[in-house]
């Protein structure tokens, strides 16, 4: 793809134009990039480069022991192949192509750790959901929808891959559809697509039962996707959708243990039957110690509906087990238990669970965002509470730790980051503020910065 053409130069003024209006002080600080005419203005084609007035986060500024601020400063950074060779003050003298960085604040690259790149309407024009009842509801309707959309469906993957680069993401874990329409090609289209973006986008796929597990009777297909290479074994509802919640999960355990694969299951069910499977779910790893550490419950509601020494007492059974929750962060009656996990040392990890298909409208597919809506439900305004939120759209990797010691990027470090049109983080954070360039292991996938 290139950055050069009328379009992407367009949006790229358009979101510097955005930039400028953001926060205080920020609008004093004009860029070389935004005072560059268009010509200058082109995507790293390197691969050893200099990024110069490169804004990083070193400390938090505190008054009376109370963290008010970020403190920041501009460096020139240089990448090699993959990796952070150096980071040098300003005006550092090398003969390496250089481009501008423009001040924009430094952060670690995104990840969408829960979509349905298999099933999107995306990059067709506006199509919304029909009206909807129950998730076996949503199954009929899906099984009218997927003749049209199996059939051409690696090109809006691949639409929605360019989506998530230029929101800052560059790495992804889709579920795709294993059901009796789509059986196996909706798996071969998406590894298509994701093939194609070997370079610049890493992605893994959940072999998915969207129609149910045993009610589809796609047992066997389960096992067809894994043997094609999808990565991780998924599930859902065992009891709304499959009516037999211990033999669904067996069924699905079984997958895992035969493949030697890692789980990520759909579990919107909420009390009684949600924290049942979360319970048997726990069991089952407690009795095969193989499967420690490779379960993730998307979604997990069920963790909302408990609370007090019922909650604390799961939460210390998912830590023990090592269970990761994948969440959009939903708004809505439950409210989840989310900082509580992380406080915990339980991974959760942010996803979007798509942006245009006919289960969900909503969305830019910025992980920022989820950033963002996590902040206004769960951890407050105050900067370092902002700061912390990036955590779960970067697995926590942040740029200062808890302490406000510098932490990231440092020398070897991959390579895969965003600038973004804020000061710090925790601007970022608030204002969902613009991503001006995206880098995949040194590469830039996204935004075109002006050549020094
Ligand atoms: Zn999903």
């Amino acid at each position: 793809m290139s950055l050069l053409s009328a379009g992407n130069r367009r949006d790229f003024l358009k979101l510097t134009a955005a930039g400028t209006l953001l926060g205080s002080g920020f609008t004093n600080r004009v860029s070389a990039a935004e005072s560059c005419a268009p010509e200058n203005l082109s995507q790293i084609n390197v691969s050893h480069y200099l990024l110069r007035n490169v804004r990083l986060e070193e400390g938090f500024i505190r008054k009376q022991d109370v963290i008010t601020a970020t403190r920041t400063g501009l460096y020139d950074i240089e990448i090699n192949g993959a990796s952070v060779a150096g980071i040098h003050s300003p005006g550092f003298s090398s003969p390496l192509p250089a481009w501008d960085a423009g001040g924009h604040i430094l952060l670690p690259a995104t990840r969408d750790m829960h979509i349905h790149l298999d099933k999107t309407f995306y990059g067709e024009g506006w199509r919304a959901p029909l009206p909807r009842k129950s998730v076996i509801d949503m199954i009929h309707q899906e099984e009218q929808i997927l003749p049209e959309l199996v059939p051409t469906s690696e090109g809006r993957a691949e639409k929605l891959i360019g989506l998530l680069q230029s929101k800052g993401s560059t790495e992804a874990r889709s579920h795709c559809n294993i059901d009796p329409i789509s059986q196996l090609q909706g798996l071969a289209h998406l590894q298509q697509a994701i093939a194609h973006h070997r370079q610049d986008f890493s992605a893994k796929i959940v072999a998915f039962p969207q129609h149910g597990l045993l009610r589809a009777h796609v047992e066997g297909m389960m096992r067809g996707a894994m043997k094609m290479g999808a990565d991780y074994v998924g599930g859902l509802d065992p009891t709304n959708v499959d009516g037999a919640m211990e033999k669904s999960l067996d069924t699905m355990f079984s997958i895992a243990l035969d493949f030697a694969a890692p789980i990520d299951i759909h579990l919107h069910e909420t009390e009684p039957h949600g924290v049942a499977a979360i319970r048997y779910m726990l069991k089952t790893v407690r009795d095969n110690p193989q499967l420690k550490g490779k379960v993730t419950i998307s979604h997990a509601f069920a963790l909302g509906t408990l609370s007090g020494k019922e909650l604390d007492a799961m939460i210390e059974e998912l830590k023990e087990q090592q269970f990761s929750i994948a969440t959009t962060v939903p708004i809505g009656r439950v409210i989840m238990p989310l900082p509580q996990l992380r406080a915990a040392g339980i991974p959760v990890w942010s996803g979007t669970d798509t942006i245009a298909d006919h289960w969900q409208p909503f969305g830019s597919g910025s992980m920022l965002e989820k950033a963002n809506v996590y902040s206004q439900l769960y951890r407050g305004p105050d900067e370092y509470s902002l700061s912390r939120a990036l955590g779960i759209a970067t697995n926590e990797i942040l740029p200062l730790n808890s302490q406000g010691e510098q932490q990231w990027p440092k020398a070897q470090d991959p390579a895969t980051m965003m600038l973004v049109a804020a000061s710090c983080s925790a601007e970022a954070v608030a204002h969902v503020a613009p991503v001006m360039a995206t880098f995949h292991q040194g590469k830039q996938v996204f935004g075109a910065l002006a050549k020094i």
